[in-house]
């Protein structure tokens, strides 16, 4: 049968279409296998190894115990799209309106897919960052974009003002900006996102932010676009409940927009996956409303296994790229003589018994200079696993 069609779009829009034509599994879940395969600590893919606060977890027993288990509504459980509408008012001042400016999704990852489905026809393009996350590429080529992307270096990863701009022509449907950042843990100063504001405004191209990592910040705030001027109407700022409540398994994501661009995304969402998570949902409204010592308390930890990691990948003869937040550091292998971090990941697990992903994987393979010798490790683990990891990884200077 002939398999042709648009995945194979989706699939070399995450640069996983080999020469061959046949597609390759993501970087993270070959990370994960080799892990899996060889025993080694897997500071590959981004999950935590253990669970996030007590009542979130009890209020999703609860919720199924009391019989939430048909299918929610579309937008959402009116109690999470109420609690998603305190948390904007809350921790960013934003008022959002819980029945007609938020959507439940299925994790941030339908967010994004649903509102790039919605926006994006083919011949548009899509402006972000690179690196950039597997999916952006994926489901921007899904859509029939046109993907273009604005370079962030080392060692800053902050983008050229005149790349930034650049990038941008009436062909500009959309900008997606990731921050906090995967997988630099840059936190986006207002300059830059206010520049993407004004950029989006004058090409009249609509904002799509993924601030997953918004709570798990450790030196500077986080900043969301939508609170800046000019931003809120034409910005769908996506979030997830995965990575702050370290339930990345129940896939259960939001999103703020306007109300006229809700719309237009609920009408995608409803045909993938019409709705999704029902006993989730209150567990996640329970999160939301945690007191802001928990949230505090949630990033001081990662904060203190942030610096764990990096100070044994600095022992261990890595230079260390810091991150401003989320899972994962970057580390150069270079001085330690390995040049090509891909290589390196798949050597990993026989050289030190550990795993981490190829920053390469995140770049298109004609911008990849700049970023073959960089890996990404994920922090969000047990301590003593990030113990045992730097332990390990202080062979790697012998393994030379
Ligand atoms: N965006 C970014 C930047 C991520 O790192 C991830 C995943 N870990 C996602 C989106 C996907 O989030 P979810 O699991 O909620 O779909
Ligand atoms: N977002 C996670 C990461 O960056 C992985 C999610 C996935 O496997 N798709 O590691």
């Amino acid at each position: 049968m002939d398999r042709t069609g648009p995945w194979l779009r989706a699939a070399e829009g995450a640069m996983l279409l080999g020469p061959d034509g046949v597609p390759a599994p993501t970087v993270f879940a070959e990370m994960s296998a080799l892990a899996a395969a060889t025993g080694a600590i897997n500071l590959g893919q981004g999950f935590p190894d253990e669970d996030g606060p007590r009542a979130v977890l009890d209020a999703a027993v609860d919720a199924i115990r009391r019989g939430m288990n048909q299918y929610p509504p579309g937008r959402g459980t009116p109690d999470l799209r109420q609690a998603v509408a305190e948390h904007q008012e809350r921790w960013y001042g934003l008022e959002v309106d819980p029945d007609r400016q938020v959507l439940v999704t299925a994790g941030a990852t339908e967010a994004l897919a649903a509102t790039l489905l919605a926006f994006v026809e083919p011949g548009d393009e899509v402006v972000t960052f690179e690196p950039f996350y597997d999916a952006y590429g994926a489901l921007i080529r899904l859509a029939g974009g046109t993907h273009v992307t604005v370079p962030l270096t080392a060692p800053d990863f902050l983008p050229d003002e005149t790349a930034l701009r650049a990038a941008f022509s009436d062909r500009t449907r959309a900008v997606l900006v990731n921050t906090p950042h995967n997988p630099t843990g840059r936190v986006l100063p207002r300059e830059v996102l206010q520049t993407v504001v004004d950029l989006a405004t004058r090409h009249d191209a609509v904002v799509i932010t993924d601030e997953v990592y918004e709570h798990l910040t450790f030196r500077v705030p986080h900043l969301p676009i939508a609170t800046l001027p000019g931003a809120a109407e034409r910005t769908v700022s996506i979030s997830s409940a995965g990575k702050t409540f370290n339930t990345t398994g129940w896939k259960i994501g939001w999103l703020t927009a306007p109300a006229d661009l809700v719309e237009a995304i609920v009408s995608v969402k409803q045909y993938l996956t019409f709705v999704n998570g029902a006993p989730f949902q209150p567990a996640v409204a329970t999160g939301l409303r945690l007191p802001d010592a928990v949230f505090a308390g949630i990033a001081a930890e990662l904060a203190a296994k942030h610096q764990l990691l990096a100070g044994g990948l600095r022992a261990a003869g890595f230079e260390v790229l810091e991150p401003d937040g989320g899972y994962f550091v970057l580390a150069d292998a270079a001085p330690l003589g390995f040049t090509d971090a891909r290589e390196l990941c798949l050597r990993l697990p026989e050289l030190a018994g550990v795993v981490g992903v190829p920053v390469s994987a995140f770049v298109r393979p004609d911008h990849a200079a700049g970023y073959r010798s960089l890996v990404r490790f994920a922090f969000c683990k047990r301590r003593s696993v990030l113990d045992e990891a730097v332990a390990r990884l202080g062979a790697l200077a012998a393994a030379r």
